[in-house]
């Protein structure tokens, strides 16, 4: 019987600033150990005191990013589950909302009796205590640990220390990251925050084992040095990791440096030899075949001034180009200018006449649907292909309730209670008063139609997709619609909801769930794919419309 060997744990911290990309440096340090064929997993913190990310605005802080087991979580696991091609389970997310309800829980059941119950030792301890029972019950041989926010901040403080404790016991290896600024005037890569910052690291008592400098251009030798000199290390454990178009290219530009080696090392496991075809596999995502075919789609939204809002359909899109050889531009409309005149509904109309396809993502509110719907009814008129996420596959229902079952006041309950309600408020949604984790969440099962787009487009009868909504179609207006001309491509397997709609003769789906978070570099979505293959034969002025089909579907593979 092989003998596992005890967990080993990565703790990625940073301790200058935040936004520099732990998440990708966290996914990237995953990938490459998972490419040596160890069991690795991520777990994230996050220091707020919300239980998850499910009550958190979108344009305050970026995507909510929807797990298969329904858990509402921080979109870096989003990150990680594209880089890894894996699913996360929600327990992998640790908040400072959630291990304190725990810690509550735990005194009142009487846990503690006796003791007044401390931030350290009781907190931390239970903070190891969670994180090595998940590693041993998963059987990792790697944790990989991203701490949310930066070293210093009063929210992470007390996960820091028990990051600091777990390395009495266990084999930790910590990972800092930084960055390098260049001054324009000096030309130079100026080292002084990253030694205030590693001031700060060991006044919590953590001396990093590797150093990762986000910089604009290469770190050039002399920063390099003179971090390490400042830090206790060895020049080659301060690496470069700068600005590159593709966030996919971590990976091989730390392997690059010898970090896979450097890290297996100094986490003590037996080295296994990379797996070459893993390599392999994943770079040839990335390696163009021929010229590539440009590709402009149009996405119409709410929240577009803050790309992070959208990061999966971004993804997604960037996905099945890679896939179909294209050059893709993302043009983010502002649905509320196609509006009205004094907002320049004109000038935002003249933006979708270069779009080889518009996409309608998901969104909360009436603010801009309706500029949303004449982005949908311009796609249908012009044949342009079309892809509704969630809300855009509920604002292509009251589209063509409106404009073709000639049901004027069609519309969602979400937005009004005067209307025709096509869109509705599900019977099981109408008590819930709480607002956390109360959606239709998470991975359900749809069927789909034969012979339908959707059915070509994921070449299966039965597919599963993740939710996060509370509106549905409403039933009460399946036939008219029908009649209408709208297709229903797939329901729930219960046939009680509506899962997938679209257009006849032409490429246009939307669909209730959010098929972009399961797209995966290694594994495009088979509806993005089939959008995007679609929007490259319309752009060539190839058979727009009629020949739905003419992508080539990767479907099924
Ligand atoms: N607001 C809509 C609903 O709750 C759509 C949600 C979404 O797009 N994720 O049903």
């Amino acid at each position: 019987m092989s003998h596992r060997m005890q967990t080993k744990y990565v703790v990625v911290l940073g301790s200058l600033l935040s936004g520099l990309g732990k998440g990708i440096v966290t996914s990237s340090v995953a990938k490459l150990l998972t490419m040596h064929n160890y069991n690795v997993m991520p777990l994230k913190f996050d220091g707020y005191l919300n239980y998850d990310c499910g009550t958190m605005n979108p344009f305050r802080h970026g995507e909510v990013f929807v797990l298969e087991d329904g858990g509402e979580v921080d979109m870096d696991f989003g990150t990680y589950e594209r880089f890894l091609n894996k699913n996360v389970n929600k327990s992998f997310s640790l908040t400072g909302g959630k291990l304190f309800t725990e810690i509550i829980a735990r005194e009142r059941k009487g846990d503690f009796l006796g003791a007044d119950v401390q931030i350290i030792p009781h907190l931390t301890d239970y903070i190891i205590e969670r994180i090595t029972s998940l590693a041993e019950k998963e059987k990792l041989d790697v944790l990989v640990i991203e701490v949310g926010g930066t070293v210093g901040d009063i929210e992470n403080s007390y996960f820091v220390e028990a990051m600091r404790q777990l390395s009495v016991k266990n084999k930790v290896a910590f990972v800092d990251v930084t960055y390098v600024p260049e001054l324009e005037t000096v030309g130079e890569q100026k080292t002084k925050p990253t030694q205030l910052a590693l001031r700060s690291l060991r006044q919590e008592g953590v001396q990093p084992d590797f150093i990762i400098c986000r910089s604009t251009r290469a770190l050039d030798e002399k920063a390099r040095r003179k971090i390490a000199l400042f830090s206790n290390l060895q020049p080659d454990r301060v690496l470069d990791d700068h600005d590159t178009k593709n966030i996919y290219e971590l990976p091989d530009i730390l392997l690059k440096q010898g970090f896979d080696k450097m890290i297996i090392d100094e986490l003590g496991l037996e080295l296994k030899p990379m797996d070459e075809k893993k390599l392999a596999e994943w770079r040839s995502c990335f390696d163009g075949r021929g010229e590539k075919k440009p590709l402009t789609i149009g996405v119409v939204g709410k929240y577009v001034n803050l790309h992070d809002s959208y990061a999966s359909v971004t993804q997604a899109l960037h996905h099945a180009a890679l896939h179909s050889n294209a050059d893709l531009r993302i043009k983010w409309l502002e649905s509320e200018a196609f509006e009205n005149a004094a907002l320049g509904s004109e000038l935002a109309m003249e933006q979708l006449k270069d779009c080889d396809g518009i996409l309608v993502p998901g969104g909360f509110g009436a603010r801009g649907t309706e500029g949303m719907i004449k982005a949908i009814e311009y796609a249908r008129v012009n044949k342009v292909p079309y892809l509704g996420l969630c809300l855009g596959m509920q604002l292509m229902v009251i589209e063509h309730a409106r404009n073709m079952a000639n049901i004027k006041d069609a519309s969602s309950s979400e937005f009004t209670d005067s209307g025709s309600s096509v869109i509705d408020l599900m019977d099981e949604q109408k008590g819930v008063k709480e607002k956390g984790g109360s959606m239709r969440l998470g991975a359900w099962e749809a069927k789909i139609k034969p012979g339908t787009v959707a059915h070509a487009a994921y070449g299966a009868e039965q597919i599963s997709e993740r939710h996060r909504h509370r509106y549905e179609f409403n039933n009460l207006y399946r036939q008219k619609l029908e009649d209408a001309g709208l297709v229903i491509s797939a329901t729930t397997t219960d046939g009680k909801l509506v899962e997938i709609v679209e257009w006849k003769g032409q490429f246009g789906v939307g669909t209730q769930a959010h098929p972009e978070f399961k797209s995966r570099v290694e594994k495009p979505s088979p509806l993005f794919l089939a959008f995007v293959r679609s929007a490259l034969a319309y752009g060539k002025g190839e058979g727009a419309g009629e020949e739905i089909r003419s992508y080539n579907l990767l479907a099924g593979k």
